[in-house]
Parts: C-alpha cells; structure tokens; sequence
C-alpha cells in the first residue's frame, strides 16, 4: 500500500487522520492519504519561518538559481517517476503527461531561475533643493511564507508555476496538493531532499480544503501570502480567510471561455485546435473553451467536423499511446458534469453528440467516463452557456457580425482566454481589444511563453503570473532614498 505523507522541515511525516486515493481511470486503490490539521500547518509554519531566518535567507541569488536548475535536472531524472504518478492520480493519458504537464514542472524551475537573475531594479536621481540631489532606488524582498493552494487538474504544472517563482525569490513554502492528486507533490519533496533544498524551504500539507489542511493554511497568521488556483468559490472564502492580518492574495480561478471562429480561418488548423480546447485532459481545463461561436457559412460543417472528431477520440488505458481521452477526476465531478448534461436537455439543447456516461469494458468498468459532448440551440442565458462545467463539452452557437459575437464573448462574469480563429489581421486586433479576458490567442490556443503575463480578469482571478509579472507577488518592493 502507498502512503502519500506530508514533507515538513525536511522530513516525510505522517498525521492521525487519513483517506483515501482512487485512480478516476478505473476506481483503483492508490493508497493512503495522511490528513493535515492544525498541528502540522503548525508545524510547516514554524519550520517555513526558521528557514527564512536560517540558511536559506542567507542564500545568495547565484546559490539559490542554481539549486532551482538543480530541481529541474533532477525533474528530469526522475521524468518516468513523475509522469507515472500523475497518471495514476489524474487517469490522463501518458501522451498528455509526456508531452505538456510534466515537462512544463521542469521549464517552471528554469525560467524563473532565469528571470529572477535578470530583472532589473529600477532607479531614479532626484532633483533636491540644495542641488545635491538624491538617489532613489528599489530592492526587491521575499515576502515570507508563501501558502499555496493548488487543484487537481495538472497537479504538478500549476504547483511548479507558484512554487518556482517563490524559491525563486527567497520565499518558503506551504503547499496543499488536491486531496484528488497527492503523488507529485510528495514526489517533489524527494526531489528538494535530493538536490540539498535547506530543510523547512519546501513544505507539504495534505489534506482537504474546509475544516482541513487548506483552511488552516490559508487562515494561519503565519502564513504571509497565498496563492490559489481552483474554483472561483472557493477563492471568495480564501480571500475572506487572508483578511486578518491584511494578507495578499494571488488567484487564478474558474472560467467560461468563447472560441471564435470566423468563415475565413484555417478550417482544419481551426478543428484540430478546438478537438484540444474542448477535449484535453477530457475537458478539465481552465483555459478550454465551452463556449464556441461560428460564422453562420461555415457552422454546420464545423459542429459536424467537431462532432466526428469528438465521436473519434479514444478514451481508456492511459498507458496506451493511442489514447486520446481521459477520466473525469472524480465520483462527484462526474456527477457534476452529468447534472449539466440533464441540465441542457431540460434548456432545450440539440445534442450534436455525446451527453450521457461512457460505458467501457474491462477494468476501466469503475472510472469516471462520460461522453464528449456537443450542443446546440441554447439561448446566451442557458445556465450551460453560462456557467462553467469543467467537461468534455461545449455550445456551439452561429453568428453573423463581428459586434454580436464580442457582446456574446463578452457576456460572461468570468474573463480568463479566448481563442479567435481568423486570417484577417486587422480584425484579430480589432476582437483582441474588444474581449473581456487576461488572455487572448489568435490562431492558436494554449500557446505558451512562460514570460508572458498570465492570468484572469473579472470573476477569473486576481493577480498576473509569468515571467517578471509573478515577482509582483513573490516580493516586497522597497525604495531606498539616499541623500547625497
Ligand atoms: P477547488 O476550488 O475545489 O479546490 C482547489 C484547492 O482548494 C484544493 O486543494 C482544495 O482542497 C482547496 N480548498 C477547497 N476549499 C478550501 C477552503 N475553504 N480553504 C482553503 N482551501 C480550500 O478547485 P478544483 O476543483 O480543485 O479545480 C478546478 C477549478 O480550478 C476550476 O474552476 C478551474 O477553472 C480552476 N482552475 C483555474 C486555473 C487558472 O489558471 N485560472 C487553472 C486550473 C484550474
């Protein structure tokens, strides 16, 4: 039997509370979990504050970003270690895993070990009356311990893009994985242990989120700062739980995203992005796009494209190379997804394809499969246009003037991406401008350049991350004046 244990100070410890972890490929026993409370956020509290005072506060930058290229050597090392454990955890598939979600842990490290040596810090000379002027300048401080919050969508992806940034930095870390995905970030402290990461620097607390290990990190008057990616609900409470002692907050949370696609793009450049958009990581991805708008000319033969692409996608075992699609995470989010696909006959939706469990054979008897799923003919106001469901789904809605489909885009609390699909130029700016959201892409969807800002507007977040933008977060700015 596995033991996923929390690693505080250094060492692997266990608590008196557990549960239990379930592969959501096929409901296999993965082990158990030991449940943080409050003794051990204690305990990751006290060891986070010696290491800021200990060796690891007296670190220099050059020590410090070669330890976090260290972290990212040995990331790599143990590549197969990680990818097998994340698989296992989420039920995605290895091509997944291989390609996108554990290498992208890796670059984490590197490119903020490369950003943190290059950012300048700023400097004014100021006039003074008596002409002898002064010299302003900045320096930038760690702002302490960092509690971090994480879901379980791309475990060790979204961990790495907080954790990174705030080693980078000088800070120290808290970490609570997803009750749902506890192995790579345990994995992560062998990783710290190897590399000779000073003990109490890198701290993980299992546990769940009310009454467990996540309210009281992000409640502990220790901790100085939180950063959280999850549900925008939860995000409200976390914010309600930073206020005593006026803690800083950094969220990237839920999202509705629009796809837009106009009648002159690359058709099946356009299919071949959307298929990833709607269907990666069986749709439980922040940036995917449920909401999908096409020029009236095209929409038919694009929701029958979609529709025989989705049909096409293999689901199973995800050690199998050919597998194109994954599980839901759990029990309860497919049951989630499920109230959504009632929901949406209930609003008078055309199903296109798809909108009932997945029935598969063998041991994949006892995952979490439902059907990639395609409607039409739901009004903007349906409760599935507008709330986010985190499945292998979307709606596909016709439109036909640039001005009515930006106010359908826009027609959203949330604002994190869209993805606008045109060989128009002019009109790609044009849209760009116009659309509500931290991210745009054009042509192209989850392309990433870790130094670019990331991140939501409206009810999708708060905060940028991403090159030099997470050092907003990670530091204290302070300005030093000097009389000369
Ligand atoms: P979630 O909010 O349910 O849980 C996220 C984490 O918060 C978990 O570790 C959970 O235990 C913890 N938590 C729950 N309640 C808490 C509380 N009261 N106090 C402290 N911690 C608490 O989210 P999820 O279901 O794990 O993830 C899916 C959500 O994450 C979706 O809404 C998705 O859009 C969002 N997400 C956003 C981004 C982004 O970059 N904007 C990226 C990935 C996922």
């Amino acid at each position: 039997m596995k033991e996923f244990k929390h690693f505080i100070n250094g060492n692997f410890v266990t608590s008196k509370q557990t549960f239990d972890n379930f592969c959501p490929a096929n409901g296999r026993y993965l082990g158990v979990v030991y449940e943080g409370l409050e003794s051990e956020v204690d305990l990751a509290a006290e060891a986070a504050h010696a290491a800021l005072r200990g060796p690891w506060g007296k670190f220099s930058l050059d020590e410090r970003v070669s330890i976090l290229n260290k972290i990212a050597d040995e990331i790599t090392r143990r590549f197969d270690d990680f990818v097998e454990a994340e698989m296992a955890d989420t039920g995605q598939p290895r091509s997944v895993m291989e390609h996108a979600f554990i290498p992208r842990a890796a670059a984490n490290f590197r490119i903020f070990s490369d950003v943190i040596k290059s950012v300048p810090n700023e400097s004014f000379m100021t006039d003074t009356p008596d002409g002898a002027g002064a010299l302003n300048y900045t320096r930038r401080a760690p702002k302490g311990v960092i509690g971090v919050i994480c879901p379980w969508n791309a475990p060790l992806l979204l961990m790495t893009w907080k954790v990174a940034p705030a080693l980078a930095c000088g800070n120290t870390v808290i970490v609570k994985p997803s009750e749902e995905t506890p192995a790579t970030a345990t994995l992560l402290g062998e990783v710290m242990q190897a590399v000779g990461l000073p003990d109490g620097v890198y701290n993980v607390v299992h546990g769940k989120g009310e009454k467990s290990a996540g309210a009281f990190i992000t409640a502990h008057p220790k901790v100085d700062a939180i950063t959280f990616t999850g549900e925008t609900r939860t995000g409200t409470s976390i914010m309600k739980a930073a206020a005593p002692g006026m803690r800083d907050v950094s969220f990237e949370l839920g999202g509705k995203n629009a796809g837009i696609v106009f009648a002159d793009c690359d058709f099946d450049k356009a299919i071949d992005s959307f298929v990833r958009s709607v269907f990666l990581n069986c749709g439980q991805v922040c940036l995917g796009t449920e909401r999908v708008y096409v020029e009236r000319s095209i929409f038919t033969r694009f929701v029958n494209t979609l529709a025989d692409r989705a049909r096409a996608l293999k689901p199973g075992d995800f050690n199998d190379k050919s597998t194109t699609l994954g599980p839901l995470i759990s029990p309860q989010h497919k049951e989630k997804v499920l109230s959504y696909y009632r929901r949406a006959v209930e609003e008078g939706a055309n199903i296109v394809t798809g909108g009932d469990v997945m029935e598969m054979e063998g041991e994949w008897v006892g995952g979490n499969w439902v059907q990639p799923t395609i409607w039409t003919g739901l009004p903007e106001t349906a409760s599935v246009v507008q709330e986010e469901i985190f499945g292998p789904c979307c709606h596909i809605a016709p439109f036909d003037k640039e001005d009515e489909v930006i106010e359908f885009a826009n027609a959203s609390e949330y604002g994190l991406s869209t993805t606008i699909w045109t060989s128009d130029l002019s009109r790609a700016h044009r849209l760009a401008a116009a659309i509500e959201v931290g991210i745009t892409w054009v042509n192209s969807w989850f392309l990433r350049d870790l130094r670019t800002a990331f991140g939501g507007s409206k009810q999708s977040g708060i905060g940028r991350e991403g090159g030099v933008h997470s050092l907003e977060f990670y530091t204290e700015l302070r300005n030093i004046c000097i009389k000369l």
